[in-house]
């Protein structure tokens, strides 16, 4: 842990990452000046009021060069491309510019099990927190999750399973955890990195800084993942299609093999669990858990315990969250479905019937023709919402599929969706949600309220 006292810190951004690292900075005795680019709302007021306590100065509305030459330290909210001006000044004048999870890291007050990847982070983080909480360790998911690293440290925690995002990790030069994962890669994030090779960079990185003793969990059968340059010990996970011949030679491995989870660790294999036995839908899930399997192996605890965790682990909100069955129709909440790759997955979660699908949006303009494809697989019927609405109803039409509907509003949506009675409902919009709501939560949440009063209008009492 680093002496901090009297030492002038920078912190760009006050969200809710950059006010945890101004009140641990400030607790640890360094002098902290946050700046932020917003305008504050009441609640930020009040955290700004706090820090104000503790001595931190703070600046809203901009970032002045009064901050930037307050310190040669910056820590930098991910939410900040490296691309604005701010950045490239800093750049310039030689300040060493960090995340708030490199920094956590540099504390070293608990070994991180940090994990990455374009799809599925904040489930297999969840899933390993989950699994470590029932072995009886504390270890809380936090980073990109919503929970800022630095506010767990107060747990005194055994383990800190940190979800990181590509953008964290471009300002994580030296950040080298315990043990890093590696999930997937499709391209995304491309306005913010500027092209698909800063994104593949950014999460090369912390992988080339890893060292001799520390372990990655790789998935083999991603072809740019598997080809990561490491000197650490490689945990494979694979769902059967490795594309690196050392997942055939590994020690260390975990894979499916039939319907079951196997985990291959000193060479010696153990079945962990059936896929039937997982609560989390989808062959994408079998996959998180697989990499969460390698992870809590790799942590040391015995795959009985993991079984047993495994299994009781239930889908995160927002992300094909089982709701309830309304008079015999069964409603699953995927609203974390903000593009087509993301309602693929959904769809193709359900391989013994066929749902209504409620999708639309804000319309991201993206090629619709894989995803008609599976919605004709999986879906008997589409309701359509939203900014997207018309597009997407001519190409389900072009696309040859029959039971297009259109709704009005949400709950017209909701409401038809579950009157057809074809199938379960699934709300996977694989579009943004600002054109009806603040955020993918907020229209999750407003989904759950419609499908809950329907239950209680057809039973009062319940
Ligand atoms: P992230 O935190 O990376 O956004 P989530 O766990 O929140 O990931 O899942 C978001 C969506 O990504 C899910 O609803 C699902 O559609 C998709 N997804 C989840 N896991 C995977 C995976 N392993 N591979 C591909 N897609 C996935």
């Amino acid at each position: 842990m680093a002496n901090w006292t009297g030492k002038p810190v920078t912190i760009l951004g006050a969200a809710r990452s950059g006010i945890a690292t101004a009140l641990y900075l400030a607790n640890c005795g360094a002098k902290v000046f946050l700046s932020d680019a917003g305008a504050p709302n009441d609640e930020k007021l009040s955290q700004i009021k706090e820090l104000e306590t503790k001595g931190v100065k703070v600046e809203v509305g901009g970032h002045t060069d009064l901050a930037l030459n307050f310190a040669d330290l910056l820590i930098v909210s991910p939410g900040i491309a490296p691309t604005t001006p701010i950045i490239q000044k800093a750049k310039q004048l030689g300040k060493e510019i960090i995340s708030d999870i490199e920094l956590a890291w540099r504390e070293n007050k608990a070994p991180i099990i940090a994990i990455t990847g374009t799809n599925g982070k904040s489930t297999t983080s969840a899933l390993i927190s989950h699994i470590l909480q029932g072995a009886g360790y504390k270890a809380p998911s936090c980073g990109n999750i919503g929970v800022p690293i630095l506010s767990c440290f107060d747990l005194e925690p055994d383990f800190l399973v940190v979800e990181v995002s590509s953008f964290q990790l471009t300002y994580s030069p030296k950040f080298a955890p315990k043990i890093s994962m590696w999930l997937n890669l499709t391209p995304d994030h491309l306005d913010w990195h500027g092209n698909l090779e800063s994104y593949i960079a950014a999460k090369q990185s912390v992988f080339a800084q890893q060292r001799n003793m520390q372990i990655s969990i790789l998935n083999a059968d991603d072809a740019i993942v598997a080809n990561t340059k490491t000197k650490t010990q490689i945990f494979w996970f694979s769902m059967g299609k490795p594309v690196t011949p050392d997942f055939s030679l590994a020690n260390n491995a975990t894979f499916q093999r039939g319907n079951e989870l196997v985990l291959k660790k000193g060479g010696q294999e153990t079945v962990i669990c059936k896929t039937s036995d997982l609560l989390i839908m989808g062959k994408h899930n079998v996959e998180n858990a697989l990499a969460a399997i390698a992870a809590c192996a790799a942590c040391g605890i015995d795959a009985e315990e993991i079984g047993s965790h495994l299994k009781t682990f239930a889908a995160l909100e927002h992300r094909l969250e089982f709701v309830a069955t309304v008079d015999g129709i069964k409603f699953y909440n995927d609203s974390k479905a903000t593009n087509t790759d993301s309602a693929i997955k959904a769809l193709e979660s359900f391989v013994d019937e066929k749902v209504v699908l409620i999708a639309g949006g804000k319309d991201k303009g993206t090629d619709l023709t894989e995803f008609v494809d599976s919605a004709k697989n999986h879906a008997s019927a589409v309701v359509l919402i939203g900014e997207a609405k018309e597009r997407f109803a001519s190409a389900f039409a072009k696309g040859g599929f029959k039971e297009i509907h259109r709704a009005d509003s949400f709950a017209a949506a909701v409401d038809l969706a579950g009157q057809l009675k074809l199938g379960p409902v699934l709300l996977s919009p694989a579009c943004a949600s600002f054109d009806m709501f603040r955020d993918y939560e907020e229209r999750g949440r407003v989904f759950k309220d419609i499908v809950r009063t329907r239950l209680k209008k057809l039973a009062p009492s319940a």
